[in-house]
């Protein structure tokens, strides 16, 4: 059959993956404007995290599938980058419109193949959405810069489009992390190859059938699914001039060095370890509301979670507080409204979350509060369920605090002064994001100084900065030089073009040819 043959009702088969208890479907590639069934006989199953059920089927692309999908993005960038930067905005203004209209229906899609609670994806989409709205500012980001040299003479810039970009998803924000990628990436003029996580296409699916009514034409964004196979097409590919990716270091520095080997740049935000300190000065009752909020929503799968708390000083009396926070949480589907926090992502992941509580004990911390063998509602016992987990007397050698948990569990310390507190966030070798509790503006004033993490917040828990700004975690936590979003953003996605113009009148003068360096008196 061919390519059109085998072209699918796009529009209610790209929403249908994300219906909970309907029979699984396959997900479709998203190639040249159609989406089509892969002819692979590698299926991923997607399972719903709080039923095992199985939602969907995720194809292996065939290397004929992804060659065609890189042929089409490489196409469609010859006839996108000649359109005016007012017809790309267009396009973003419309699909502002749409993402936020179909809010719900993308959320529902995230609570089925992700997990977690239903308001908490809604929150997914809205963070990406604020994106494409910044995103709609294109006119302004893009301007160059000018200098009149001489009477005749002028230099200036101009921000161009790489051609075809690639974005290599993680499975936590099925909607958030692709929406920090395709659309600036178009809206600079690029074209797009996107990999959604092999664990949770729906939400992409979505946003690609939303982007083709906005009117971004076919090719501009292409959807391809698989695992490492296509990971590797898409770090080998010599259309494809940059890469973004967001998910574990050992998949990011795979990534980061077979792409940046075949000349291309790359972006890798990874994992984290996110450090509260608590002041025995700061607000109780909100440091503890946010801190439990912080550590236990998204059932701790956010990058940005604070999984590790400092307690400084007298502040270690709160101990109980927090534990009194955790143990009201409950525990269950995100379809519930009543839920705090969903199941993680695979039985997998809740073996290894399990393994790493169990090393903290080992290793001689006190559980204080131990999630493991949480009663979830009748109906979702082969969930992946763990209740909030507290390990207190944690000291920075174990296990449990050096590894990204990645789960419900917050890890505390105690320290007697800041400066002590500050030693220990510069020691860890991740720097994506850090948060202090403080009344005293010098106390946080000397935080911000000293800390060695690329996000700050004070008296704020998970400081994701909003897109006009950029998503700058540091050190262990990034790899490349320009961040996502932002100015930054349009960096990364543009190169930039300097021009210098001579326009004289008629030189009369000296026929003798110099060979000295130009240097523009
Ligand atoms: P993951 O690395 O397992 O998967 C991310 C992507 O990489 C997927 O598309 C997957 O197909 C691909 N991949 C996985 N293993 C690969 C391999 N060996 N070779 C090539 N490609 C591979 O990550 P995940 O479990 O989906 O996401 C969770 C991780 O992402 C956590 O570590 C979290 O901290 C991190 N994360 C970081 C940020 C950030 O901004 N720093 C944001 C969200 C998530």
């Amino acid at each position: 059959t061919t390519l059109a043959g085998r072209l699918l009702r796009t529009g209610a088969r790209a929403l249908a993956t994300s219906v909970p208890g309907a029979t699984p479907t396959k997900a479709p590639l998203y190639i040249n404007g159609e989406f089509i069934e892969s002819r692979t006989k590698d299926w991923i199953e997607v399972r719903n995290p709080a039923t095992q059920e199985v939602v969907s089927l995720v194809p292996q692309a065939t290397p004929d599938e992804l060659e065609e999908a890189a042929r089409s993005s490489a196409a469609a960038f010859q006839t996108w980058r000649k359109t005016s930067i007012l017809t790309r905005q267009r396009v973003m203004l419309e699909y502002q419109a749409l993402i936020r209209a179909n809010m719900d229906t993308i959320a529902k899609s995230i609570v089925t193949e992700q997990g977690k609670t239903f308001a908490d994806a809604q929150g997914d989409v809205l963070r990406g959405l604020q994106v494409v709205e910044a995103a709609c500012g294109i006119t302004d980001f893009t301007m160059g810069q000018m200098l009149a040299v001489a009477k005749d003479m002028d230099t200036y810039t101009i921000r161009e489009p790489l051609g075809v970009t690639a974005g290599i998803c993680p499975f936590n924000f099925p909607a958030m992390i692709p929406l920090w990628m395709f659309p600036i990436a178009t809206v600079c003029g690029n074209t797009s190859l996107i990999k959604p996580s092999e664990r949770d296409p729906g939400a992409t699916q979505i946003l690609a059938r939303l982007a083709a009514e906005a009117g971004l034409p076919a090719g501009v964004l292409n959807v391809v699914h698989g695992a490492v196979d296509t990971v590797n097409f898409l770090c080998d590919h010599p259309s494809v001039r940059a890469i973004s990716f967001v998910g574990s270091d050992h998949a990011g520095k795979h990534i980061y060095e077979r792409g940046t080997r075949n000349g291309k740049r790359v972006q890798a935000n990874l994992g984290a370890k996110n450090h509260g300190i608590i002041m025995p000065d700061a607000d109780r009752n909100h440091t503890l509301n946010q801190l439990t909020g912080a550590a236990f929503g998204a059932a701790g799968q956010r990058c940005m979670a604070l999984s590790t708390v400092v307690f400084v000083g007298s502040s270690r009396e709160w101990i109980p507080d927090i534990l009194a926070r955790a143990q009201e949480l409950k525990v269950g589907s995100g379809f519930d409204a009543q839920t705090d926090v969903g199941p993680v992502i695979s039985p997998q992941a809740l073996q290894r979350i399990h393994s790493l509580i169990q090393s903290g004990v080992d290793e001689g911390a006190e559980l204080l509060l131990d999630g493991r063998q949480v009663t979830v509602a009748a109906g979702l016992e082969k969930g992946n369920f763990i209740g909030p987990t507290i390990l207190t007397g944690v000291k920075p050698h174990m296990k449990c605090y050096q590894e990204e948990i990645f789960g419900p569990v917050l890890v505390c310390l105690e320290v007697d002064t800041l400066d002590e507190a500050i030693a220990l966030v510069n020691q860890n070798r991740y720097g994506n994001g850090t948060a202090i509790f403080t009344r005293s503006g010098a106390t946080a004033r000397k935080f911000q100084h000293e800390v060695d993490v690329g996000q700050i917040g004070i008296n704020v828990p998970i400081p994701v900065p909003l897109p006009m700004f950029s998503f700058t975690g540091s050190r262990g936590s990034f790899l490349g030089d320009i961040n996502f979003y932002g100015r930054n953003g349009i960096n990364f996605y543009t190169g930039i073009k300097t021009v210098t113009s001579l326009w004289r009148a008629e030189d009369a003068g000296e026929t003798r040819a110099s060979v000295n360096m130009p240097t523009m008196h």
